[in-house]
């Protein structure tokens, strides 16, 4: 396969947002059209093989892909915010953090029973996030078919965190 458009235009930023994180700037892909509808078009070709109902995204950068992914599938996206963020009933999942730990909230009719959900985010790194919007689309009667991502760290090994579940990466660093 050709390399990815998307490939060349990952940004490294070092010591952001605190010292010792390599960080991955996707927004030079969001700049480039040919570069962000391969990247969605790939990532749409992986939910769909997976039979995905419906595309859940992880806040924030989870909506920047799942929202045009819903709309290349003809499909329902739900979202997974962060804590206080979600006006209706929800359900919340903490998980932890290298420091503390975070927290993810869904809407509780946000999935349907039986729904098989794809869930998208731009970067998996330790697994944490996707484990916890995981634990929240199987608590509202939800099966999780696949996860798709831009970009996989695969040195914090976040494949192990959601073993069992099929996941997709574009780039892997
Ligand atoms: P995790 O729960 O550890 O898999 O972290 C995934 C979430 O944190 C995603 O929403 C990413 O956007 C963000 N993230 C974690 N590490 C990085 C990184 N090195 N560069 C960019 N984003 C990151």
């Amino acid at each position: 396969m050709a390399e990815l458009l998307a490939a060349s235009l990952i940004r490294d930023v070092p010591d952001f947002p605190k010292p010792g994180i390599l960080f991955k700037d996707i927004t030079p892909v969001l700049e480039d059209p040919k570069a962000f509808k391969e990247v969605i078009q790939l990532m749409a070709q992986d939910a769909k093989a997976c039979g995905a109902e419906v595309i859940v995204g992880i806040e924030s950068r989870g909506f920047v892909f799942g929202c045009p992914i819903a709309l290349e599938l003809d499909l329902p996206f739900a979202m997974t915010r962060k804590l206080g963020k979600l006006p209706f009933d929800k359900i919340t999942e903490e998980y932890a953090l290298e420091y503390g730990t975070n927290t993810v909230e869904m809407h509780v009719d946000a999935i349907k029973p039986g729904q098989k959900a794809y869930i998208v985010d731009d970067l998996l790194a330790t697994g944490g996030t996707a484990a916890a919007a995981q634990r929240l689309i199987e608590r509202l009667g939800g099966q999780v078919c696949g996860c798709g991502f831009m970009i996989e760290l695969s040195f914090l090994k976040g494949r192990e965190v959601l073993l069992g579940l099929p996941v997709k990466a574009l780039l892997e660093f």
